[in-house]
């Protein structure tokens, strides 16, 4: 099986399951007895060494369930913190980006129905927001992914985060795309709150990070026992914890040789597919993620792309949400302003840790027969 699919989840590392599997025996860290500070005291490894692979404190970094309940934390948290701290007086402005994750999207809309007045941030053909304008008026929350899932666009987060600053404006940034691939320097990005995901670099998956600034702190989205400074209630999974730092930090060593070695069979790739398939596509443009490629085939079935490959044994995606195992025209692919006749055809080839030249070599030989193929079957 080839599997080209690293932006979905990609596989445990060897060393995070090895953590998993020293750890899997913790008890509640929460409790004062012998084994909860035994189980405590690898929590908090786990979170001092997470803190300084990401530039924050330690204090810092709340464990999650998902990057998904990250997200919603720092978004729908930072905006109820806004509200509450400055009463009626506060803005019930968002400013989002029209490209968000689906977890950071439905969080906006979720405001929006409740009252909130959404500024929407858009984007070019390129992948990339175009205009940070509505950031220089105050808001109760602003909110911009550091890259993009589907192209593997780089958005102008430390711009955002500037002149979001310059109103006071809390801004949370999904990063769940660059957490273990790009360098990240909370502090130095000076946003309020971060999300990040294990599944994405090689830990477990069902384990998320926000880091999350000490003020403004963002208000709770579940309540309960208070853990993880009241953020985010519920026992820790210790071993998921230390898997996660383990991941993270094998994949910061190993960074810099590794995104060069993966974006130079990302290229090469994309540039034998431009060549041999009539009419294709490449969404994804510098600065993006070096894994990233994301084409566009106009007029062929991407569902037929998917499953032809996956005949031959391979696995990629088009990039977008699907229900019910049909792939709607995504919502990312619009927002950069293409019809739906031109990015119907979407398909996102996104290269990782075990991927080999021979990897994306057999892609290659199915790709302009599968493609063929998709286009005869058409957008239906
Ligand atoms: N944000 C982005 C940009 C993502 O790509 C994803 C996962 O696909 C998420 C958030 C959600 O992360 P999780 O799968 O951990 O809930």
């Amino acid at each position: 099986m080839t599997y080209l699919d690293y932006a979905a989840t990609s596989p445990m590392r060897q060393c995070a399951i090895d953590a998993w599997r020293e750890h899997a025996g913790a008890l509640n860290p929460g409790s004062q007895y012998a084994s909860g500070r035994k189980a405590n005291a690898v929590l908090q490894e786990a979170r001092e060494q997470i803190a300084e692979l990401l530039g924050a404190d330690p204090v810092e970094v709340v464990f999650t369930g998902s990057g998904t309940e990250a997200n919603n934390i720092g978004v729908r948290g930072l905006y109820a913190a806004s509200r509450a701290r400055a009463g009626d007086a506060a803005p019930n402005r968002v400013v989002a980006s029209t490209i968000e994750h689906p977890a950071v999207l439905e969080s906006v809309r979720a405001l929006e129905a409740a009252g909130a007045d959404v500024a929407w941030l858009s984007a070019g053909r390129d992948g990339h927001v175009t205009d940070l304008t509505p950031l220089d008026t105050p808001a109760a929350v602003a909110t911009l992914m550091w890259a993009n899932n589907e192209s593997g666009a780089i958005q102008p987060v430390q711009e955002a985060a500037e002149r979001a600053a310059a109103h006071h404006t809390p801004l949370h940034v999904d990063a769940v795309q660059v957490v273990g691939k790009l360098p990240v320097d909370f502090h130095a990005l000076g946003a309020t709150t971060l999300a990040a995901s294990a599944h994405k670099f090689g830990g477990p998956r069902g384990t998320g990070i926000l880091l999350a600034k000490r003020s403004p702190a963002p208000q709770p989205v579940i309540v309960g026992g208070g853990q993880e400074r009241g953020i985010r209630s519920g026992t820790v999974d210790v071993a998921s914890a230390a898997a996660t730092a383990a991941a993270l930090a094998e994949a910061t060593r190993e960074m810099e040789q590794e995104q060069t070695r993966i974006a130079t069979l990302r290229d090469d790739f994309a540039n034998r597919v431009l060549r041999q398939i009539p009419a294709a596509v490449l969404t994804t443009q510098e600065p993006a993620l070096p894994g990233h490629a994301h084409f566009l085939f106009p007029g062929a079935n991407a569902d037929a792309m998917i499953m032809l490959l996956d005949s031959r044994g391979i696995e990629v995606s088009t990039g977008s949400a699907c229900a019910a195992g049909v792939t709607r025209f995504s919502h990312v692919v619009e927002a950069m302003g293409y019809t739906e006749a031109e990015g119907g055809g979407a398909l996102r080839v996104t290269l990782g840790e075990g991927t080999v030249q021979g990897d994306v070599d057999k892609l290659l030989l199915e790709l302009p027969e599968v493609v063929r193929r998709a286009r005869d079957v058409g957008l239906l």
